[in-house]
């Protein structure tokens, strides 16, 4: 089995833990100004956007009910294969309800765009979408989030929840990682 490490593999840090930290706060009080005393329902798009969710949803100001589902549109590459599939919906009922989306990062919008029209169907009184990024360049559907945490260019980034192939989630940064990582992808 190849040797795996941590902080070794990072090639360059894109984003740092303080300014992630510093934006975190800031969105919550957009998130809270647009919302005031109305109740939320989060919903969250795992695994990949847990650890921005743990952060943001400590620091939000309103009443929240929170749900998650389980989507799939990567697999272990690091580009998008098109296909987006949910593996576990939601559980509570969202009709009448303000239901904001959380998600790691907005890439083509397939993926967001696919959840977005399910919950539609269920009547919510409101429906937005904050992530934590936003890579504009690579958008192939019509998706804009309502709040965005950092826009980044278009590179295949690790840390802060997001993952390749399962691993850097627990890096406190956004990094990329050394093409030589990219290359190997071992299981
Ligand atoms: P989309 O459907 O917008 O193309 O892809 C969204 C999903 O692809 C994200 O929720 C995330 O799981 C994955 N993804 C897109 N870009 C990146 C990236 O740069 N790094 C990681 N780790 N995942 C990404
Ligand atoms: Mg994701």
């Amino acid at each position: 089995m190849a040797k795996h490490r941590l902080h070794s593999d990072v090639e360059r840090v894109l984003i740092t833990e303080a300014r992630i930290h510093r934006r975190v706060r800031q969105l919550s009080r957009e998130i809270g100004k647009c919302y005031g005393n109305d109740e939320v329902t989060l919903i969250t798009v795992l695994n990949g956007s847990m650890v921005f969710l743990g952060e943001l949803l400590q620091r939000l100001p309103m009443p929240t009910r929170l749900d998650s589902i389980v989507a799939h549109s990567y697999g272990t590459h690091t580009t998008s294969s098109g296909r987006v599939r949910i593996r576990r919906g939601w559980q509570l009922p969202l009709k009448g309800r303000h239901v904001l989306l959380v998600d790691d990062i907005l890439d083509t919008g397939r993926t967001l765009k696919l959840i977005r029209d399910r919950i539609l169907r269920e009547r919510p009184a409101s429906l937005r979408v904050c992530v934590l990024l936003d890579k504009p360049t690579r958008r192939e559907v019509d998706l804009q989030a309502d709040f965005i945490g950092f826009q980044i260019p278009d590179k295949f980034v690790v840390g802060y929840g997001l993952d390749f192939a399962e691993r850097y989630r627990n890096l406190p940064y956004i990094a990329v990682l050394k093409p030589q990582i990219y290359r190997q992808r071992s299981p």
